[in-house]
């Protein structure tokens, strides 16, 4: 790992032990158990990456250029890019974030994702969190999109826009529909952007992906708002 990399990774390990106060019992790392984060320095720098090939648009592993159903049905999206694959303690340190309320978890995946994003320079003046519906939120009382998007943008200082995209419609969770035709329906025309989206270029930000449908479908709404550029980003791609 780069030393500008490990060294927010540290702070971010520190945020995470001071959050962890919150939760009044202490936190472990998921991957090798040591005390003081949901994971450590050393087992961050282990974590499965999402290695080329993959698909240019939805970012499928084994796929050099793009994968079928990408040709077959374009979508708006300048592309979705992840550094990590969907496994081992992301995976659980996600499942945790998003149902178990593990916030203390986002400085130091929101961390990641800033690495990443610092690296490969995806274009972007705002990063907008995939929003979920009014009631969902309700329910969590907040939502993991947001706190990840939060904390990259502090890191990276690129300002978190909320305003520009929200959920009209809440759609089935993604886990119940099979084919991917299937899960495109399910996420049309859910979205609604802001008149303000106009001429800008954003970064869609979110957990995890599988098939793009979501993100596919936020881009569609933002570029039919006038948007100039939509890229995604995920902390990792579930296959
Ligand atoms: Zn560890
Ligand atoms: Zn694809």
């Amino acid at each position: 790992m780069p030393e500008l990399a490990s060294s927010r990774i540290r702070a971010a390990v520190k945020d995470t032990a001071r959050a962890a106060l919150d939760l009044l019992f202490p936190i472990n790392c998921l991957g090798c158990g040591k005390e003081g984060s949901v994971i450590c320095v050393q087992c961050a720098g282990n974590l499965p990456r999402l290695e080329r090939p993959y698909c240019d648009i939805c970012a499928q592993p084994g796929i050099d250029g793009q994968c079928e159903p990408c040709l077959e049905h374009p979508n708006e999206i300048d592309g979705i890019r992840a550094p990590y694959l969907f496994d081992g303690p992301l995976r659980e340190a996600v499942h945790r974030l998003k149902y178990r309320g593990w916030k203390a978890a986002a400085p130091v995946l929101g961390g990641l994702m800033a690495d990443y994003l610092e690296d490969r320079k995806i274009p972007g003046q705002a990063l907008v969190p995939v929003p979920l519906h009014p009631r969902r939120l309700r329910g969590r009382g907040y939502n993991q999109s947001h706190l990840l998007a939060k904390e990259t943008g502090k890191m990276l200082d690129i300002p978190v826009r909320q305003d520009l995209l929200v959920r009209t419609k809440d759609s089935p969770p993604q886990v119940e529909s099979t084919s991917s035709e299937e899960r495109r329906a399910n996420v049309a025309g859910i979205f609604q952007a802001s008149p303000e989206a106009r001429g800008t270029s954003v970064i869609l930000v979110d957990d995890v992906t599988t098939t793009g449908s979501t993100l596919f479908a936020c881009a569609e709404t933002l570029k039919d708002a006038g948007a100039e550029s939509v890229w995604g980003l995920v902390l990792a791609m579930d296959s």
